[in-house]
This record gives structure tokens, C-alpha cells and sequence, in this order.
């Protein structure tokens, strides 16, 4: 029973394959259900990663082409919606005009102007020490995670990324973030997509890991597809993760209720 809820469509602009390509390529790899989690649109435009505020319908019906084409597929309806202060309201609407199943709380700006994950902005990483931009991220990871927003936090150590790594014990960065992780009862993501990203490891680190199954953080593995050929990308080395770190569960997710699924049978 293995499944992946993290991949993108086209309308991202910097994603190759159709939704139809995406759960063909799924079910010839043995997947049973996926989940499109598209970059979410905003409300007005906001960048050039991402669907056109115009364009959400059509995200909807690519979802549903995907669910015609590949009946034998489950095929969840998900989103990667980003948490920017300020735009809550927007997330909180976004999600009553579907019937989402999940959505992933991303990071990737820390500031208006700064999408800490996008290669044509590392000249900003030489504006202030990397302590100040990983005290950013982190803070606003604690926000999203205490936003009730979301299912699933998503690649919750992003900003390392491109290997701009504070020196010394990163654990002081991650522990509110972990804890409002928890208390607010949400699951993160083992996004494999990160060890094919200079940093060259999947996103969250084994550290931060063994600090979330400390804290019975539920978890998913997701592949972060952004081309059909990615989908459930190695899968069986984030399961071996997963499991040296002490997690026997992974959730599966239906219309926002999360269901465990025994991590030997993912
Ligand atoms: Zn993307
Ligand atoms: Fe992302
Ligand atoms: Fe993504
Ligand atoms: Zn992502």
C-alpha cells in the first residue's frame, strides 16, 4: 500500500508532464493512491511558480482527468499551499472550494520578497547571517504549523536547501517549530526531493527526525514530483529512513481525517 501525496501539475509553470502522466507513471510503479499538491494559486499574482489565480478551476479538472484516465488509482486532491502571514484568509477559503482531502503548509518565503528555495535569489542569503534566515524559516514554520491551515507540513528544513547551514547544534532551530508541530496535532513530510538538491539529502534531516518521532509526529513520504519520472522516488530508501528512526506508521489522508498505515506494508 504505498502512496504519494506531494506532486505538482504544469499550471506551476516548472513542472513537466501531465496530472494523466503523473498516476500512469504512479500505477506502473506499483502505487495504489497519489495526491496532486499543487503550488496554490494567490490572490492576485504573486510569482512566476505557480497557477494563475484564474487558473484553480483547472487545476480541479486536471485532478479529476487524472481520475477518469487512471480509474484503478486512488487519486487525492491535496494542495501545497503556502504560508505567508497575512494571506490566512485566503488559505481558509481556498480550501472550502474543493473537497481537499489534504494540504501540505509549505514555507518557502520568509520574507514578502524572499522564496528562500529559489535559485535565482542565493545572492540574498549573503544579506544577513544564515542564523537570522534559519530563525525566519523557523518561525515562520511555527506560525503555519499554529495556523490550523494545514494537514501536513512540508519539507520542514527547506533552507538548507542550497547548504547554507548555521554552524554548530541545529536543534535549537528546530525544537518550537517541532512543538507547535505537535500541539497542534499535524503530521510532516519525508520529502525525498531534497537528495536531489545541492544539500544532496531528503528534507527533514535524521536529527530532526528522531526529534519528531520523540514527539509522536506523525509522518508521510512523499516525492515532491515536479515530472512524472519522480513519482514515489526512493521510496524504499525513505521507508529504510523512516524506520531506523523508530516510526512503524505512515498516514494516509481522506477528506482531512488521517488514517495509519503500518510503515511494513508502505
Ligand atoms: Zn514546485
Ligand atoms: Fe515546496
Ligand atoms: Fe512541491
Ligand atoms: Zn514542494
Amino acid at each position: 500500500m504505498r502512496f504519494d501525496y506531494h506532486m505538482h501539475t504544469p499550471l506551476c509553470q516548472h513542472a513537466k508532464g501531465s496530472p494523466v502522466d503523473y498516476a500512469k507513471a504512479a500505477k506502473a510503479s506499483g502505487l495504489k493512491e497519489i495526491g496532486f499538491s499543487d503550488h496554490c494559486p494567490m490572490p492576485t499574482q504573486y510569482d512566476d511558480w505557480r497557477m494563475a489565480p484564474h487558473e484553480f478551476p483547472d487545476y480541479l479538472d486536471l485532478v479529476e482527468e487524472a481520475r477518469q484516465a487512471v480509474p484503478e488509482l486512488n487519486i487525492r486532491l491535496g494542495l501545497e499551499a503556502d504560508y505567508i502571514a497575512g494571506f490566512e484568509n485566503h488559505i481558509r477559503e481556498l480550501r472550502k472550494q474543493a473537497a481537499f482531502d489534504y494540504f501540505i503548509g509549505s514555507v518557502h518565503y520568509i520574507s514578502p520578497d524572499w522564496d528562500l528555495d529559489n535559485p535565482t535569489k542565493l545572492e540574498k542569503w549573503k544579506d544577513q547571517p544564515y542564523e537570522v534566515s534559519w530563525k525566519q524559516y523557523y518561525r515562520c514554520i511555527t506560525e503555519s504549523a499554529q495556523s490550523g491551515l494545514f494537514d501536513i507540513i512540508g519539507h520542514p528544513d527547506l533552507c538548507k536547501k542550497f547548504c547554507h547551514i548555521p554552524p554548530g547544534d541545529l536543534t535549537p532551530y528546530y525544537l518550537p517549530a517541532l512543538e507547535a508541530i505537535a500541539d497542534n496535532k499535524l503530521c510532516i513530510e519525508i520529502n525525498t526531493s531534497g537528495r536531489h538538491k545541492p544539500i544532496e539529502e531528503a528534507y527533514p534531516s535524521v536529527r530532526f527526525l528522531e526529534l519528531a518521532f520523540e514527539r509522536d509526529i506523525p509522518i508521510v513520504i512523499s516525492s515532491d514530483a515536479h515530472n512524472p519520472e519522480e513519482v514515489g522516488r526512493d521510496f524504499d530508501w525513505a521507508k529504510q529512513f523512516a524506520w531506523d528512526v523508530g516510526y512503524r506508521f505512515v498516514q494516509q489522508f481522506r477528506e482531512g481525517k488521517r488514517l495509519p498505515v503500518p510503515l511494513s506494508e508502505f
